[in-house]
């Protein structure tokens, strides 16, 4: 189903809508929860793909309309894959990406005070949802590490503090375009595109 009219992107994260609504083609009109007046449902699947999928699916079912979703978070290697899928709850009941990033520097910090730079992932999960019921999930990465300081007040969440491999500057010191046209979201946008255009 190409000739898509109109989508609801179903996140009420500025950032990343602002990223997912760049990706997606000009001509369809692009809505957000918070123009339906719509809060965020609970996420309490274990992986990326479900949350995706459960997101999608209830903003689809919600508004009537196909939905585009994202799950996403950090995987660092030295804490197992934390934060992983509580990205987003690391930083509190405010989402308070500072206090994430202080917490990141916490754990971090216990397993070895003096660390300097740690390997680390981005996942991102995208699934667009059908007021059919069909639907479609891809899975997107983006390798890296993350340093032990704030880097750059551009982007959302832990860009700060996220190099991604091949490059020296962190997300939050890249421009919009460069970030968003090597990140995990576009990596499974790629996937995902031929839905879409
Ligand atoms: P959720 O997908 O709503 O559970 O939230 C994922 C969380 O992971 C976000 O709130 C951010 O903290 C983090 N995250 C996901 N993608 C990015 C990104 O591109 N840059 C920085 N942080 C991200």
């Amino acid at each position: 189903m190409k000739n898509i009219k109109k989508i609801i992107i179903g996140t009420n994260n500025k950032g990343k809508y602002r990223e997912i609504a760049s990706l997606l083609p000009k001509k369809i009109v692009k809505y957000s929860p918070e123009n339906f007046k719509i809060k965020s449902p609970r996420e309490d699947g274990k992986t990326f793909e479900k949350n995706s999928y459960l997101k999608a699916k209830f903003f689809s079912k919600k508004t009537k309309l196909i939905c585009i979703s994202d799950d996403s978070g950090l995987l660092i290697n030295a804490l197992n894959g934390k934060p992983g899928i509580h990205s987003a709850r690391w930083g509190g009941k405010s989402k308070n990406f500072n206090y994430a990033i202080k917490k990141v520097f916490r754990e971090m910090s216990k397993k070895d005070k003096y660390w300097k730079k740690s390997k680390a992932h981005f996942i991102c999960s995208l699934t667009i949802y059908y007021p059919d019921g069909k639907y479609i999930t891809k899975i997107g990465k983006v390798n890296g590490h993350i340093i032990n300081h704030k880097r750059g007040k551009k982007g959302f969440g832990y860009d700060p503090i996220f190099v991604p491999k091949n490059y020296s500057k962190t997300f939050g010191e890249m421009n919009f375009n460069k970030k968003k046209s090597i990140d995990h979201r576009y990596r499974a946008f790629l996937k995902i595109k031929k839905y879409l255009y």
